[in-house]
C-alpha cells in the first residue's frame, strides 16, 4: 500500500524519531510499514524515504538507487557525483560517522518539499552502523552519492531536513534549476 508523504510543516518531520526494539523489528506492523515505505519510495520515485516522511516517528529508512534513475545523466556527471546503483536496503536505528575531508556540494531535493532544490554540502564518505530489516547489525561504508543519500535519510530520523544545511542563496524551483543550470556541475539528478 502506498502511503501519503507528509510535507514540510508537519511536526513529525521535526521530531527525534524513536529507536526500535528487537520486538518492534519482528512485529507484523513494522514489517508492513517497511513494505509500504518501499512501495511509496518507488512510486514517488525517490532514492530514499524515512519513516517520519510517512508520519511515523520511528528510526527506519529505506534506500535504493536504481540504474534507471540515472539513465539521462552523462557518465561524467555520474563520476563527478560518485553515483552508482545502490541495492534496496533497510536502515534501522542508524549511527552515522562522517569522515573528515573537504565536503562535497551538489543540488539536493526532498520528497517532503517537492519541486525545489538547493546546494547542500555533505561529507564525501560515511560509516553507518545500523540494523537491517531482520534486526541484524550491519556496518555500511559509503562514498559519493550513496553517502549523500545516507546523510539525508539519517537527518530525517533526527528531525533535520536539507534546508537546514543548504546554501540558502541557491534554493531554487526545479524548473528554474533546469532552465538556468541544466547540465552544469551540481545539477541535481534525484537526490531525495
Ligand atoms: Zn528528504
Amino acid at each position: 500500500m502506498r502511503l501519503k508523504i507528509v510535507q514540510m510543516g508537519e511536526p513529525v518531520l521535526r521530531e527525534q524519531a524513536r529507536a526500535l526494539t528487537a520486538e518492534d523489528i519482528r512485529s507484523a506492523e513494522v514489517r508492513q510499514l517497511i513494505e509500504c515505505m518501499r512501495e511509496t519510495m518507488y512510486d514517488a520515485p525517490g532514492v530514499g524515504l524515512a519513516a517520519p516522511q510517512v508520519g511515523q516517528s520511528l528510526q527506519i529508512a529505506v534506500i535504493e538507487d536504481k540504474p534507471e534513475y540515472t539513465r539521462n545523466m552523462s557518465s561524467d556527471a555520474l563520476t563527478l557525483r560518485g553515483r552508482e546503483p545502490v541495492p534496496f536496503q533497510v536502515i534501522i536505528n542508524p549511527r552515522l560517522t562522517l569522515h573528515a575531508r573537504e565536503p562535497v556540494v551538489f543540488y539536493e531535493g526532498c520528497l517532503s518539499l517537492p519541486g525545489f532544490s538547493a546546494l547542500v554540502p555533505r561529507a564525501h564518505q560515511v560509516t553507518v552502523q545500523c540494523l537491517n530489516q531482520d534486526g541484524e547489525p550491519r556496518v555500511i561504508e559509503a562514498k559519493g552519492w550513496y553517502a549523500r543519500i545516507l546523510q539525508h535519510e539519517v537527518d530525517h530520523l533526527n528531525g533535520t531536513v536539507y534546508i537546514d544545511r543548504m546554501d540558502t542563496r541557491t534554493f531554487s524551483t526545479s524548473e528554474n534549476l533546469n532552465r538556468h543550470h541544466g547540465g552544469a556541475p551540481g545539477h541535481p539528478g534525484q537526490g531525495r
